[in-house]
């Protein structure tokens, strides 16, 4: 009888991948096989986040909850950026927790589980040539890194101190797991790093080291050629640029290359160039709003989500204006808005200026109603159109859904048979967020 492991994953897509790998590894080297049922799991794994404190508070309540509930010889395991970055002292402070493993040490998850105490938290270890096993959560899209960690130093980001260096991994390494993923049915790449479009940049000279390209010979123009080029891949999705790499060869083959999905994420963080400048981003409001009317005028059709944080330490009323200035000339159609949440060891963390919390609120709460009424119009105007839609998944009640080729949620009535193809599909109504439509 092989035994359980119960997962659950907090954060980003990458985590989603890392879990992936998790258990992967889990299933080919310690013989562990997925639960959904808590009480009935030989290990209990929380793959965490660490973007802001509200997962880290959270991590430490489930952890008091999966003590209480956990069958008597089960085992915990914590993995991700809380373990990177809190390390040993997760054990100091739950002591009933067997092992931590950080981000960019998943390759060390088999033997961690057998070693009581374990703590693999080397933020610069260097995966990039580690063949994981074979396991994914979707069938017909196939989720791959391209680059680990990040180069940049946004003042307010943990991310480099939880996942290292920015490095590169090998285009063949790359186009080798992807043909083995178009293999088991995937149809639909998406491509993750945290600066996928500074790839080619870094890589490991195989002993440890990372170097940077002298003559850059790789990058995420020509991968993106590449993998265009790899039989039965029919759609390429990735996440996340940085607009400051956003550069005309990038545009030029986000427009042109038939291949690749028209949405794309281009996370602006604050509309103000004075703020912007506070947090390390490297652009302006100017430069970035032209990136984006660049975008939509050569891809009308194109979708352009973003991340947005209010009240980052000295944003006045007049900065705040700006972010919203910004929203009103692009109408993202989707995004991601945070409170500025203060990170350990980061340089925002001390800086003066930091903003009352019920002033914050009430700028998202204006940023998030701003937001709903682009979100209505964009999603009302699609209505008639025609699309198509790559259907991935099936709801409860029957529905069949898929995403458009711009990333609109988009549901059917249909038979399953439909899972896995690509369809025109004539869009007769919509919600805030998702599309409905027939078959034609
Ligand atoms: S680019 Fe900036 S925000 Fe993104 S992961 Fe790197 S440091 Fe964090």
């Amino acid at each position: 009888m092989s035994k359980k492991l119960f997962i659950e994953t907090l954060g980003c897509q990458m985590n989603a991948r890392d879990t992936e790998h998790i258990i992967a590894e889990l299933n080919a080297h310690n013989d562990y096989t997925t639960t959904d049922i808590l009480e009935e799991a030989d290990l209990i794994i929380i793959n965490t986040c660490s973007v802001r404190e509200r997962p880290v508070a959270k991590l430490f309540s489930e952890l008091g909850q999966f003590k209480k509930v956990k069958k008597k010889d089960a085992k915990i395991g914590v993995c991700g950026c809380t373990a990177s970055h809190l390390g040993r002292d997760i054990i100091k402070r739950a002591p009933y927790v067997d092992f931590v493993v950080g981000a960019r040490n998943v390759s060390k998850i088999s033997k961690a589980v057998e070693t009581k105490g374990a703590v693999e938290i080397d933020i610069n270890h260097d995966e990039t040539a580690y063949a994981f096993s074979e396991y994914r959560k979707a069938l017909y899209r196939a989720s791959v890194n391209i680059s680990l960690g990040c180069d940049k130093q946004c003042t307010y980001c943990i991310v480099p101190a939880t996942r290292g260096e920015e490095i590169s991994i090998s285009p063949e390494f790359i186009i080798n797991e992807i043909k083995k993923a178009v293999e088991n049915g995937a149809k639909e790449i998406f491509l993750l790093g945290q600066n996928v479009n500074n790839y080619g940049k870094y890589f490991s000279n195989g002993n440890g080291a990372i170097v940077q390209e002298k003559k850059q010979k790789h990058n995420f123009t020509k991968l993106l050629q590449e993998i265009s080029q790899v039989e039965g891949v029919e759609r390429i999705r990735f996440t996340s640029p940085h607009p400051l790499h956003m550069d005309d060869e990038f545009i030029e083959e986000f427009v042109s290359n038939p291949k690749i999905c028209k949405s794309i994420h281009a996370p602006l963080q604050s509309g103000s160039t004075k703020v912007l400048k506070d947090m390390k981003r490297g652009y302006t409001k100017e430069w970035f709003l032209k990136i984006c009317e660049k975008i939509r005028a050569l891809v009308p059709e194109v979708r352009i989500t973003t991340d947005i944080i209010v009240g980052f330490p000295g944003e006045t009323d007049e900065d705040f204006a700006d972010t919203i200035d910004v929203i009103k000339k692009v109408k993202f159609d989707q995004i991601f808005n945070f409170k500025y949440s203060p990170r350990p060891n980061t340089q925002a963390e001390i800086m003066d200026n930091q903003i009352d919390d019920k002033i914050a609120t009430k700028r998202l709460t204006e940023v998030i109603d701003l937001h709903k009424i682009h979100q209505s119009e964009q999603m009302q105007d699609n209505v008639g159109k025609t699309m198509k839609v790559f259907f991935e998944d099936l709801k409860s009640n029957g529905e069949i859904f898929g995403f458009s080729d711009n990333y609109c949620q988009v549901f059917v009535s249909g038979s399953e048979e439909l899972l896995g193809q690509i369809r025109n599909v004539k869009i007769i109504s919509n919600t805030r967020t998702s599309l409905k439509g027939k078959i034609i």
